[in-house]
């Protein structure tokens, strides 16, 4: 990853919070210009991250393929650096939502503004994950006929407790300063950073210093992601690697037409709906922006999971040139509600499940699974396994046998790799288009404003 692209985010974000001290001020340029002069470009021997993750990525396959028969060794001594690197993903991911949220409202310092962005990405983001359910719907009702009859007796599961929809809305809220952040509940923790952020701006001089505070903190969290992220080729290898040696060709030959499915529901929505999105509102070609892409979708199909992602998806936005403002609040908003892949597996794994049952499902069943899968990918933690968690909520709100989902358990990681590069590209898609947006509305303040001073003169 080009990490001159985050400390240029360090080195600007005293700019746009003009209240922080001149010490602090000259503290971060320093650090930006120190970690500038490492990492300007790739040395010439050095290759960038993305190709580096996608080598890892081939040689998990060869050697996963090759040591199919020791994969209790793989498990065992490769999985736990894997898991290593994961961790440490964990670690750092409560700190950069919880400072990159609170980085990104203060450096507006309009609430209106805030209000904008927040609700417009909202709206795209609920209407996207919508279609990529029926989308999903739709695709596995056409592939239906393809599916196997499986052995649905013996199958066990053990589901998550039940909650009513209105915890789910009150669970969102805080009632401790400590717990969202040391269970990392990413909602209460996006709460926490909006709240303390419009306290922030709302405050004015008398928090000052927080805001030179937080630009400095968001921009040691992002170095610190940063360096984590230079393991991610071994991460991703160790990862992978196990994947590949347990689910031998036989196990995703079974389930090879759902899985396929689901990878054509990824591309389709991708082809279709980001690109028809990002070049009408936000008129980039949608060939810039999946070239531009690339390396996060790489990254996320690896590590499947959005908020490791996070840092490389802000990189790549703004390179596509989606303003930091916006990525920095849109990004991290993103990567803990916006699932579209998440969606689209939910709704191909109900009709799956519902097939192998032998179970038919009706139009308003399926309507029931489109508001479900758009509620439960809000709910769905941006780390590797979670939509299978979710999956459960959406076969309970049609009746269908949770026990199901110990079918596609097993493949549970092919399908995660394909729904997160889904995922963060949604995010992403979103960050260009209300930028453009914003640009937009700023242009034609600023006509407005020229034109009050052309009348007044
Ligand atoms: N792994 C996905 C993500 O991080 C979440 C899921 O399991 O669907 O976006």
């Amino acid at each position: 990853m080009s990490e001159e692209k985050i400390q240029d985010q360090a080195a600007e974000s005293p700019e746009t919070s003009d209240s922080s001290t001149p010490e602090e001020e000259t503290a971060i340029m320093k650090d930006a210009a120190n970690a500038k002069e490492d990492f300007k470009e790739p040395k010439k021997h050095q290759m960038p991250l993305a190709g580096q993750i996608f080598i890892a990525l081939v040689c998990a396959i060869v050697v996963g393929m090759l040591i199919r028969n020791h994969a209790d060794f793989a498990v065992t001594y490769i999985q736990p650096f894997g898991t290593i690197f994961l961790n440490l993903v964990k670690f750092i991911v409560v700190p950069i939502v919880l400072f990159s949220i609170m980085a990104g409202v203060v450096s507006m310092s309009d609430i209106k503004k805030v209000g904008f962005i927040g609700g417009t990405s909202l709206v795209y983001y609920m209407l996207t994950t919508a279609f990529a359910t029926t989308i999903g719907l739709i695709f596995a009702n056409i592939f239906k006929r393809f599916y196997p009859l499986l052995n649905t007796s013996n199958l066990s599961y053990d589901a998550p407790p039940k909650t009513s929809f209105m915890d789910t809305i009150v669970n969102i809220f805080p009632s401790n300063f400590i717990t969202p952040m040391s269970e990392a509940n990413m909602l209460q923790v996006i709460v926490m950073a909006l709240l303390i952020g419009f306290a922030i701006i709302l405050a004015g001089k008398d928090a000052q210093h927080a805001v030179g505070t937080i630009n400095t903190w968001n921009a040691i969290f992002m170095k610190a992601m940063d360096m984590i992220l230079r393991l991610s080729p071994i991460g991703v290898f160790c990862l992978l690697c196990p994947v590949v040696a347990q689910n031998g060709a036989m196990i995703i030959g079974s389930l090879a037409m759902v899985l396929l499915t689901a990878y054509i529901c990824y591309v389709v929505h991708a082809v279709c709906v980001y690109s028809f999105t990002v070049s009408t509102l936000g008129k980039m070609s949608p060939i810039k922006f999946f070239k531009g892409m690339m390396p996060a979708m790489l990254f996320a199909f690896s590590s499947a999971s959005s908020v490791g992602t996070l840092p490389l998806n802000m990189e790549c936005a703004q390179k596509l040139g989606a303003s930091k403002e916006v990525t920095s609040f849109v990004l991290p908003l993103g990567a803990t509600i916006n699932m579209d892949g998440t969606a689209i597996y939910q709704g191909v794994c109900a009709i799956f499940i519902a097939s192998c049952y032998g179970i038919h499902l009706t139009l308003p069943q399926m309507v029931t699974i489109v508001l479900t899968a758009t509620l439960a990918s809000i709910g769905t933690a941006g780390v590797p396994g979670a939509g299978m968690v979710m999956l459960a909520m959406v076969l309970q709100s049609v009746g269908l046998p949770i026990s199901g989902i110990a079918l596609v358990a097993g493949v549970d990681r092919i399908f995660d790799m394909g729904r997160t590069t889904l995922n963060i590209t949604g995010d992403a898609s979103c960050a260009v288009i209300i930028s453009h947006m914003q640009d937009k509305r700023n242009a034609k303040k600023a006509a407005k404003e020229a034109k009050v001073e052309n009348a007044q003169a």
